[in-house]
């Protein structure tokens, strides 16, 4: 059963609009419950809301390892963009890395590559 969520613009709550069908649905005059108002604004489903992005500069260590353990590369290419922003002290290969993981490369090739080309200058913490 089709299940739309609005905003009502007159009394301001959300609700919660059930259908039968789609067709229902599309001939339907989206009426507000509460006050009866027909001036609604459909909200976007959450599923349809990409993730917001976390916050990564406010991890602990622990999360941030766990991000890497995680083994997904969009997610900690986006941690080591956050993390170090445009820093060019880290060369471009750090920053080309990150972009790469962001795209979904995978974690193995990218780190390879990585450790491939900065051997020579490798800076120590
Ligand atoms: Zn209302």
């Amino acid at each position: 059963m089709p299940a739309y969520e609005y905003r009502c613009n007159n009394c301001g709550r959300n609700v919660s609009l059930f259908y039968k069908t789609y067709s229902d649905y599309d001939s339907a005059t989206h009426t507000c419950p509460h006050c009866q108002s027909t001036d609604l604004t459909r909200l976007i489903s959450r599923v349809a809301i990409s993730k917001p992005s976390r916050d990564y500069s406010k991890m602990s260590s622990d999360e941030m390892l766990s991000v890497f353990e995680s083994g997904d590369s969009r997610a900690v290419g986006e941690m080591m963009q956050q993390i170090t922003g445009n820093d060019p002290s880290l060369g471009a290969e750090y920053h080309e890395a990150a972009e790469r993981l962001r795209k979904g490369e995978s974690m193995e090739k990218v780190e390879r590559d990585l450790a491939a080309s900065s051997k020579a200058d490798s800076t120590t913490p």
